[in-house]
């Protein structure tokens, strides 16, 4: 807390799925000597980071190596898709909500081809559809998927999906960005041959900075594939990484240092101990929702742990917006939902809170509801 006073910023509980709350330390990082990140010191630091970021995902250095990128999260998974395909091959993407829709979209702007396996939204993927695809599709060369949806919160079953994937001779990358650093994932276990973050959610750094953990060989390979961009090419990053150290252009220096940061303060937390804190948030969140009745949407033991997805209640003084606005000026930031066809907003358990900040907020949200008449317990089916 002396921290806090000492650099004497609000602290605000984001409840958004990321970036997320940060702590002073992290914040304070960013707050360095002016440095050109073509200095050994600065390559010195990405290196480090590379190699760090490997401890967390359980990777043997060997095989496996991280690509830094200077860009949001979305960016991963652009650099995976289109440097990852060879030529006349497939890509399929398993699709079960708003995350595996933004690659379907990615591949149709490359024009890569692809097949779009969807499921519905609050529902696991069948793997017995998938295994049929795999099958009548002997071209599909790469299959993707989203690990935790974070559109629902839906937790997908990756290493089921992996094992059919690598039964038939693809490449299996899986956006893990809503749960690295959160939920703990060994990367060999869980059958994934790349997995992605960004440096604001699980590591509770700042947005700008992005990272892809693979198959080394893998990446080697796709120095023959077709390629289909110059900024976001994997292997161009990397070879530029392994021969002289830097990102091939300007690294967001002030985010690499609260990464930095975030990263060592992670590995003080320590995997179990940090996942059982989001843990404890999600299950305040659950809570907290329960007392004032309302509905979430997916399964509870399908949720991954991290971000709930909450029915509109059936009530004419209902007002997202307003709600919203309301705890915002409290210092509590909620977040519209990202389901196609059903009227939700979102919680997520990300961050460096605790659950005494959400039993905190669910004060200020009663309070919210009861300012604008809607009666508590929230009603629905009206
Ligand atoms: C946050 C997130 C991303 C990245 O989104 P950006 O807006 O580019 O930061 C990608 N995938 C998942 C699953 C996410 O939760």
């Amino acid at each position: 807390m002396d921290r806090e006073l000492l650099s004497g910023i609000k602290r605000n509980i984001l409840l958004n799925p990321g970036p997320s709350t940060t702590t002073d330390t992290v914040k304070m990082a960013q707050i360095v000597p002016d440095i050109c990140p073509r200095e050994k010191e600065f390559t010195e630091l990405m290196a480090n980071l590379r190699r760090d970021l490997l401890r967390v995902v359980h990777a043997d250095p060997q095989k496996y190596t991280t690509v830094l990128f200077c860009g949001s999260g979305t960016m991963n998974i652009d650099v995976c898709l289109n440097s990852l395909l060879p030529a006349n091959k497939k890509i399929l993407v398993v699709n079960n909500g708003a995350y595996s829709s933004r690659a379907v979209e990615i591949c149709e702007y490359y024009g890569l081809p692809h097949i779009d396996l969807k499921f519905p939204e609050d529902q696991l993927p069948d793997l017995d559809v998938i295994e049929e695809v795999l099958t009548d599709n002997p071209d599909i060369a790469l299959v993707h998927t989203t690990h935790n949806e974070t559109g629902t919160g839906i937790l997908n079953p990756v290493r089921e999906i992996g094992e059919l994937v690598h039964r038939h001779d693809a490449v299996f990358t899986v956006d893990t960005t809503s749960t690295l650093a959160m939920r703990p994932i060994d990367m060999e276990r869980e059958n994934i041959d790349f997995c992605m973050a960004s440096a604001q959610k699980g590591l509770m750094a700042m947005t700008g900075l992005s990272f892809i953990i693979g198959n080394r060989s893998l990446i080697e390979a796709s120095s023959e594939y077709p390629r289909r961009s110059y900024y976001c090419n994997l292997y161009l990053q990397y070879h530029i990484f392994e021969t002289t150290g830097e990102m091939h252009f300007t690294p967001p220096v002030q985010t690499v240092y609260a990464a930095v940061q975030g990263l060592e303060e992670y590995f003080r937390e320590g995997e179990d101990a940090k996942w059982a804190r989001h843990t404890r948030v999600f299950e305040a969140i659950h809570r907290g929702l329960g007392r004032l009745g309302f509905k979430d949407l997916i399964r509870r033991e399908w949720q991954a742990g991290l971000v709930v997805s909450i029915l509109y209640p059936d009530d004419p003084n209902w007002d997202f917006e307003k709600v919203h606005d309301y705890c915002y000026e409290r210092g509590y930031t909620i977040y519209p939902g990202k389901i196609s066809d059903m009227d939700t907003f979102r919680l997520c358990a990300l961050g460096a809170i605790d659950e005494q900040d959400i039993e905190k907020f669910f004060v200020v949200l009663e309070q919210a509801l009861e300012q604008m008449g809607v009666a508590v317990p929230v009603q629905y089916g009206g």
